[in-house]
């Protein structure tokens, strides 16, 4: 029992939960204390800094230069009271993680003196080391460099570098000289502004003090934790983050019953720690155990301002890793780290909120509001029909193909559900002849609005296999994967409907020039709307087969392929609707098409090249090993005469060597088709050749690992097996 595997367990059976001291004060008086939130603002800065700080919220706008110098002092001096002693700007390159370079607030001189380092210069724009971050030509072709600037809506705040010390971390956007976006923040800001302009004009047709709409996202993040020495002893889940080999454990999902409620200790104290760091830096998670596969949990944040609430998902990911070390854990963002186990997904739940407090997406009793609701739940329903495959785009990954598509459910197809209860409405309001409306009648009751049921939440049926569900009084966009910055999806998200809105104003508007009453143009509208995109709907049984093929006789697409999902982005009419809209010029999407190409590239290329490694040195070596053992065993058997014996040893040494062969084959041409990949130029056609030359050899390969696997001497078997990685925590 020498091998690495076995002494990766000893490591983790013998580990004990982490002790970790709970907070004695009440969370209202730690909650966002690491942050340099509005009531800190307040007591240091000027009423009048105070005020243009505010207004740069309200608008996701920059601050005044005038004032930087200010707020950067007041930052330094809550920072450095706190045991800051350096600050970086933290924001978000298309690599997909969050970027920091740090700087120390003081300088000392060679006379001993300290001079101060952090201005409002350095506060509003930093110059990171830029070369190593993807620009998909951008600055190739425009400029060499690109630089950060502070973003006001999301707050400053301090993160512990373990050393004790700490870093104040100043949420930026990362932009090139010439203005282009390089990272995911700024579309996103862009899109979130689209998306109030258009919103609030047609709030108008409704309530004129409805000035505001401020797009929400709750993300409900799913991820695996594994016991840390386990994890270092897998080189596929270090370099790949997913295991390309493994059999099913005997006990796997069909025992989920056997997992509700019962979280390991030292899961337990991982969660209890970073619940409590994250409750500091201000965000509002609510951690609970997810019964769905063995080792797989979630964390919900309470929803926020959907900008707020992508940056604190990158952070929760950041710290939740940093956390899971403390305790020798490992937890796996990957949208599919076991073949055969649940997914992780990230449930992005949206809706649109007012400055009047109104929920936008919120059924209502009240006549005038359900049509007012009506009007935005159809105007999301077409946005998400007439843009699916752009959704579908900004959820392309490598990862995330491994859970769309693939083999298990769920597929690729964006389908809508609304429950039966809001279907009836939708259609009742279809089949509605021509109303005339006669002078004194109540409009709303001749439309039936009266008749809507407020669908409350406990009455939404809950289908839990659909990509995008309405829950009540939000939209639940379930394919996005667990690994995923939600910024992607949600600037695809909030850009298609406010395109989508800015429209249905167009419509409104013509039918009202030509006189026609409000309420009833407004209905006719969306009844047109909904006739024309109902085939988006779907309440059935989304992970079935029949699914499938009815959604291909509807004609809506089931996009498997990430790089051809990703070429979505780059057709004339996303170009469009992208600058229409304002967020992304054809540069911008077209470098951002580039840099996913190139990251989906690299991903399964790693992918190829761990599973032909461990398919060579670790696999075929030990089952070579194994089969030199049972040859022994037979030739023994066969010189004692005991030739029947003999038959069953040599019948699993021919299976060895079978296997063996086609897994040498099959690595060989894996090798020969990322050659052949390699050397094609174009990005697109790069990218398709390994979606399917190369990992079409994945699943053959793995078929015969796990195979062996069966075979093989469990004290022989080098990788550790799926029920340790599983279970043992
Ligand atoms: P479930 O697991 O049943 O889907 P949860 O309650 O765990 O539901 O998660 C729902 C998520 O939706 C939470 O993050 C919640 O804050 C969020 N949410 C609730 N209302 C809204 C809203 N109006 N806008 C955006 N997100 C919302
Ligand atoms: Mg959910």
């Amino acid at each position: 029992m020498s091998n690495f595997r076995f002494k990766a367990l000893e490591i983790a059976q013998s580990r004990h939960a982490m002790q970790v001291t709970a907070p004695t004060e009440r969370v209202g008086d730690f909650f966002g204390s690491y942050t340099f939130n509005n009531e800190v603002m307040r007591a240091l800065l000027s009423p009048e800094a105070y005020l243009k700080v505010t207004e740069a919220i309200s608008t996701n706008g920059q601050i005044d230069r005038t004032i930087a110098d200010e707020v950067a002092g007041a930052m330094k001096s809550w920072a450095t009271s706190k045991g800051a002693t350096h600050y970086t700007h933290w924001f978000q390159p298309l690599t997909g993680e969050t970027a920091e370079k740090h700087d120390a607030f003081f300088d000392i001189t060679l006379d001993g003196k300290a001079v101060e380092k952090f201005k409002g210069s350095a506060l509003v724009q930093q110059e990171p080391d830029a070369s190593s971050f993807p620009n998909g030509g951008l600055r190739n072709t425009f400029e060499a460099r690109g630089y950060t600037g502070w973003d006001p809506s999301s707050p400053a705040f301090l993160m512990d570098n373990g050393a004790g010390g700490k870093t104040l971390c100043i949420p930026s956007v990362f932009i090139s000289y010439t203005g282009e976006a390089l990272d995911y923040k700024t579309p996103l800001l862009k899109a979130l502004n689209a998306l109030d302009k258009a919103a609030t004009a047609v709030c108008q047709y409704f309530d004129r003090n409805i000035t505001k709409v401020t797009p929400t996202l709750g993300p409900e993040q799913e991820y695996f934790v594994v016991d840390r020495a386990l994890f270092y002893a897998r080189p596929d889940l270090v370099l790949a983050g997913r295991t390309v080999f493994g059999h099913s454990p005997a006990r796997g999902q069909q025992l989920e019953d056997h997992y509700f409620g019962s979280i390991p200790p030292r899961v337990n104290a991982f969660m209890v720690d970073f619940e409590f760091e994250s409750m500091k830096l201000g965000m509002p998670v609510r951690t609970r155990h997810n019964e769905v596969a063995p080792g797989q949990f979630e964390v919900a944040p309470t929803f926020e301002e959907v900008n707020l609430a992508v940056d604190h998902n990158a952070l929760l990911m950041d710290l939740m890793e940093k956390i899971s070390e403390k305790h020798n854990l490992k937890v796996l963002f990957h949208e599919k780290p076991f073949a055969g186990v649940n997914g992780s997904g990230k449930h992005n739940n949206w809706s649109m909120g007012t400055n009047t407090g109104v929920n936008l997406l919120a059924p209502s009793t009240k006549p005038k509001e359900s049509l007012r609701f009506l009007t935005f739940l159809v105007n999301v329903i077409k946005a998400v029909h007439d843009n699916a495959d752009l959704l579908r785009a900004s959820i392309a990954s490598a990862g995330n193909e491994h859970r769309l598509g693939a083999n298990e459910a769920p597929p690729a197809i964006v389908s809508i559900f609304l429950g039966e209860s809001l279907t009836q409405a939708l259609n009742d309001l279809e089949v509605k002849s021509e109303v005339t409306v006669n002078k004194g009648d109540n409009v709303y009751y001749k439309l039936g609005l009266n008749r809507i049921p407020s669908l409350m939440r406990d009455n939404t049926d809950r289908n839990r296999t659909s990509p995008f569900a309405f829950t009540g009084n939000k939209f639940e966009f379930r394919a996005v994967g667990s690994a995923a910055n939600s910024a992607s999806t949600m600037t695809v998200l909030n850009a298609i409907v406010a395109d989508q809105l800015n429209k249905f104003k167009m419509d409104l508007d013509a039918r009202l020039a030509k006189g026609e009453k409000k309420e009833l143009a407004i209905v006719d509208i969306l009844k047109e709307y909904y006739t024309n995109t109902k085939r988006i709907l779907f309440e059935g049984n989304g992970y079935s087969d029949e699914w499938v093929e009815e959604a291909d006789r509807r004609g809506l697409s089931n996009i498997k392929s990430s790089p051809e999902a990703l070429g979505i982005f780059v057709k004339p009419e996303s170009l469009a609707l992208f600058e229409r809209t304002g967020v992304m010029n054809h540069a911008e999407v077209e470098s951002r098409y580039e840099i996913e190409l190139e990251k989906y590239i690299k991903n399964v290329q790693i992918e190829s090249r761990v599973m032909g490694d461990l398919a060579m040195n670790h696999i075929v070596s030990t089952a070579l090993k194994y089969q030199n053992k049972l040859a022994e065993t037979a030739r023994n058997l066969v010189e004692l005469g005991m030739n029947a014996e003999a038959e069953p040893i040599k019948a699993i040494l021919r299976e060895i060597s079978t296997r063996v062969i086609a897994i040498k084959r099959n690595v060989e041409s894996m090798v020969e088709a990322r050659k052949k990949a390699n050397n094609v130029i174009d990005t697109s056609d790069r990218a398709k050749l390994y979606s399917t030359e190369v990992k079409d050899h994945f699943d053959i390969i793995r078929y015969e690992v796990d195979k062996l696997e069966e075979v093989v001497d469990d004290e022989d078997w080098p990788l550790v097996k799926y029920r340790e990685l599983l279970f043992i925590k």
